[in-house]
């Protein structure tokens, strides 16, 4: 390997370490348990060696957000023992793709969508957890910007999943609001989450994961009761542009 390569190898190690040390540090100060809560380290726009660089850190869990990009780094990583979570917004044309490399959809926000996710599964033989995507940066009625479905609705989505062959309800994700009453407070949204999650996993009791926090505010998810933070800058570096 290259003296460049091993430079990356050793910069994503130390960030890599960096966040599991805030993670540590955040559960102790929530009284968790560090093995409760599991990162996901989102490797967009970054290369299929860098998903291999994680790998060999120890890193089992990775996401992704556009299934252009997708597809073909989780083709280039298929020897690699990762489970693959996508957590983009998705067009239903793209669930057949989706479904042969993602063992997590995190942005389930409609039926349609649920129902394209179980046809697409089943033809493959496979059976994907899906998380409810929730949005909080709405007021009553607006369309908020980055997907989901308004808390009302979850439980009728979580049904649906429940009720399709080749999908499984797995919980629920939300964003931290950039505008609507919780914008400036991820805690308070998380902690809304949290509570979702909790009226959900009466009916689902499957439904234990609550995907919240990323590189700005996987504190606030940790103490808010998260079990998945979604992590990419932190580890990977800073993304040019604005994704
Ligand atoms: C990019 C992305 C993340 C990671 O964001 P960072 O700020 O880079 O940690 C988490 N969740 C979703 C849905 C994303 O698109």
């Amino acid at each position: 390997m290259s003296g460049e390569a091993d430079g990356r190898q050793a910069e994503l190690a130390a960030n890599l370490a960096r966040v599991e040390e805030r993670i540590t540090r955040a559960c102790v100060t929530a009284g968790r348990e560090p093995k409760d809560v599991t990162l996901v380290v989102v490797t967009k726009t970054y290369p299929a060696d860098d998903v291999r660089r994680l790998a060999r850190l120890g890193v089992r869990q990775v996401a992704e957000n556009r299934d252009q990009e997708a597809a073909p780094k989780a083709a280039a990583c298929a020897d690699l023992p990762l489970a693959w979570h996508f957590v983009g917004q998705l067009q239903t044309n793209k669930a057949r793709s989706v479904v042969r490399y993602a063992d997590f959809v995190h942005s389930v926000d409609r039926t349609r969508l649920v129902t394209a996710l179980s046809a697409a599964a089943e033809r493959e033989g496979r059976r994907i957890g899906c998380l409810v995507q929730v949005a909080l940066d709405r007021g009553s009625g607006a369309a908020g910007q980055r997907g989901g479905v308004e808390p009302d609705a979850v439980g009728e989505l979580a049904d649906a999943i429940a009720s399709s062959p080749g999908v499984w309800p797995a919980g629920v994700m939300t964003v931290a609001p950039l505008s609507g009453p919780y914008a400036g407070r991820p805690r308070a949204a998380f902690e809304r989450l949290r509570e979702i999650s909790t009226r959900l996993r009466a009916d689902h009791p499957a439904a234990t994961m609550v995907s919240a926090g990323m590189s700005g505010d996987l504190e606030e998810a940790v103490a808010a009761g998260a079990t998945h933070v979604r992590i990419g800058s932190a580890v990977l570096g800073v993304r040019p542009g604005l994704r």
